[in-house]
């Protein structure tokens, strides 16, 4: 805790006073041009790896970077509020899916559901597909192979589940919205970008 509190002085100490005119001018409003999907890991920053200042992204994060299909429901939705807020009151120009090595979320999809996480197995139904797709692909004796496809085809699978938005659909086919899938290797830097033409993920950094 210790840590966190120093955090706290240390930040209004220098990194406030240094971009204290950045602060006051989104003081009262924000135009963020960018909603982030990502992943809860503690390991995925946005802003570090996309080297953005506060006010330019539109963060939203849960296991495993998941877009739930859109539907009307009388539950509290919290990733699909929150596109929803980016998109019809935020006005953002771009949306970025982005998986990441190592997914826990991804991995837990090929393990016996846990108990004690009830509502992250259910969670993870929302991209069972991808596994089932990964499984006719890749067998299990390449792990590594078998990772990496999961994580990138869930980001696919996700961006086609932003396509059932139908004011995301209606900016897509416009082009008054672009949509990205990214995979974020943490042990290297590197960021793979899905490329429409070739219908693959190529290497951006
Ligand atoms: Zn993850």
């Amino acid at each position: 805790m210790d840590k966190l509190l120093k955090g706290v002085v240390h930040f209004k100490k220098k990194d406030f006073e240094k971009n204290r005119g950045l602060f006051k001018d989104l003081g009262r409003e924000q135009k963020p041009h960018t909603l982030f999907i990502g992943c809860a890991d503690s390991r995925v920053v946005p802003s570090l790896i996309t080297k953005t200042l506060p006010g330019e992204l539109f963060i939203v994060r849960n296991i495993a970077n998941i877009v739930p299909p859109f539907r009307m429901a009388d539950e509290y939705l919290a990733t699909t509020s929150a596109i929803e807020y980016a998109l019809q009151e935020l006005n953002v120009e771009n949306i970025i899916v982005c998986g990441h090595s190592n997914c826990g979320g991804c991995a837990a999809l090929y393990k016996e559901p846990d108990e004690r996480l009830p509502h992250t197995t259910k969670w993870m139904e929302l991209a069972s597909s991808v596994k089932k797709s990964v499984e006719e692909q890749i067998s299990e004796d390449d792990p590594l192979a078998r990772e990496w496809l999961t994580e990138q085809s869930n980001v696919l699978e996700q961006m086609k589940h932003l396509l059932t938005y139908p004011y995301i659909a209606e900016r897509f086919k416009e082009g008054t919205l672009d949509i990205m899938g990214w995979h974020y290797i943490i042990e290297t830097g590197e960021v793979y970008g899905y490329d429409r033409t070739e219908g693959c993920f190529n290497l951006l950094n």
